[in-house]
């Protein structure tokens, strides 16, 4: 399976998905670059993610800094709590994170990669955290550190929306932005790395009815993967129990996904409490609490938290949509990504390089361009153009030949079943959008 996963990178870096951040260098691991490609099918996940979330009344949208007063993870607990337990091989000098050793490795202090036994550190806690520096001095007084998660942006800004947009409780509060974890052992592509995007939700409710809540926002984010192409039985629910829950959360359940090379989390959803804002209260000195008109009391909001990494997810959607097939004795690799968040909707392609068709393809072009995202290619046979278009991902081509110059008429291929259908050029973005709207992932 590991197979898969070397021709999937390979893939994304030959049609422009994701490079290696830095290559020339000889790259940054744990970093990696959006492509053409790659750049619009995120934005895609993005805004698929952001409509759900915030096209509704009870959900405000949010962009906080990166950088935040470093007093705000000393109450959130991340000065303290945010590390890793390190290991160093005396052997290798390979590093670890002890808590990912088989047990057998860890009882004789083996090490994974040169196999020596007995020769394990002991553990230490291992920040991961960045740090930098804010001003031309650099000591402790001016530290500060690249956001490890979004989350605390909108905790710390939880009043001002709530006055601001005249919410009540229960309300939400989302945002999607970068965040930063100096991750002991990056892996596996996009799964693990240093620098990602993390789409998060806040959603502050009325002490005594979290577990209420907490049931509906997990239906609700069950139901989203749907929309980006991600079937039911690739996914599953973890519950954390014992020492994996957090002191302060009352429930967290992962979705997971089942990756080549195992299930791996691309979601939490927590249920927090009234840890939070509490927190910040006493570190802040400066009230969060909202007040209730209708009992004429202050509360201490709780708070049910929709946390998903938008690079991880991406992978999740490469790595489903990529499918080997043969065709008519050949092989063709085909990304069956939902259409919804295909980078390239349709190709405009004419048959041939001459009767006016290229001319009447521009045409068509430039009418679909201002509503949907097309390719324009007259090179080479229609039959590489059509598998050109399906390594990438494109859902439709259309293609004009010598009928349509009669009569006006286009073929349509669906890149899943190949089948071609003819549709009048005027009805193509009207069909586009039915198609994409009916579409659903093979189970
Ligand atoms: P893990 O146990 O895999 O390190 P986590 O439980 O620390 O993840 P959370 O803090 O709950 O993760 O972060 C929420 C989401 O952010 C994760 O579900 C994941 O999709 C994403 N995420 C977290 N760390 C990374 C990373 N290093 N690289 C890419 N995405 C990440």
């Amino acid at each position: 399976m590991a197979d898969v996963m070397d021709k999937l990178v390979s893939l994304c870096k030959r049609r422009g998905y994701i490079y290696q951040s830095s290559e020339i260098y000889g790259g940054l691991n744990g970093c990696w670059d959006y492509g053409p490609l790659g750049v619009e099918l995120l934005r895609n996940i993005k805004e698929t993610w952001w409509r759900a979330m915030t096209w509704r009344e009870d959900v405000e949208g949010l962009d906080a800094s990166i950088l935040l007063h470093p007093r705000v993870w000393e109450a959130s607990g991340h000065v303290e709590n945010f590390t890793d337990p390190l290991v160093d091989c005396r052997g290798c000098k390979a590093r670890f994170r002890q808590d990912l050793l088989t047990e057998a490795q860890r009882e004789a202090g083996q090490c994974p990669v040169c196999g020596q036994r007995g020769v394990l550190t002991e553990a230490r806690a291992f920040n991961l955290m960045f740090k930098t520096f804010v001003g031309p001095v650099e000591d402790d007084s001016a530290r500060v550190y690249l956001r490890p998660e979004t989350a605390q942006g909108i905790f710390v800004n939880f009043l001002n929306v709530q006055a601001a947009m005249r919410q009540k409780l229960p309300f939400g509060i989302a945002q999607i932005g970068k965040a930063f974890r100096n991750e002991i052992n990056t892996r596996n592509f996009l799964f693990r790395t240093r620098e990602f995007e993390q789409m998060e939700m806040q959603y502050f409710v009325m002490p005594g009815t979290e577990d209420q809540w907490f049931d509906y926002w997990r239906e609700q984010r069950w139901q989203w993967y749907r929309r980006i192409g991600l079937p039911e039985g690739k996914l599953r629910w973890h519950q954390h129990l014992g020492d994996e829950l957090a002191h302060y959360a009352r429930a967290a359940f992962d979705v997971q996904y089942e990756f080549p090379f195992g299930w791996g989390e691309i979601e939490g959803i927590h249920n927090r409490g009234n840890y939070d804002l509490s927190q910040h209260e006493k570190f802040s000195g400066k009230g969060l609490q909202y007040f209730d008109e209708q009992t004429r009391e202050k509360v201490t909001a709780c708070v049910i938290e929709t946390s998903i990494g938008a690079s991880r997810t991406l992978m999740a959607t490469l790595v489903e949509a990529y499918r080997e097939e043969e065709v008519n004795g050949e092989q063709r690799v085909v990304m069956r990504l939902h259409p919804r968040i295909a980078p390239v909707k349709a190709a405009v392609l004419p048959l041939v390089r001459r009767d006016g068709m290229p001319e009447l393809a521009r045409q068509l072009v430039d009418e679909l361009r201002p509503h949907l995202p097309v390719f324009y290619d007259e090179g080479g046979a229609i039959g590489r153009r059509y598998r050109r278009m399906d390594e990438i991902g494109t859902p439709y081509c259309i293609t004009i030949d010598s009928q349509t110059l009669q009569d006006g008429t286009v073929t349509l291929r669906d890149r899943d079943t190949m089948a071609q259908d003819r549709v009048a050029a005027a009805d193509l973005r009207r069909e586009i959008d039915t198609r994409t709207e009916a579409w659903v992932a093979e189970a």
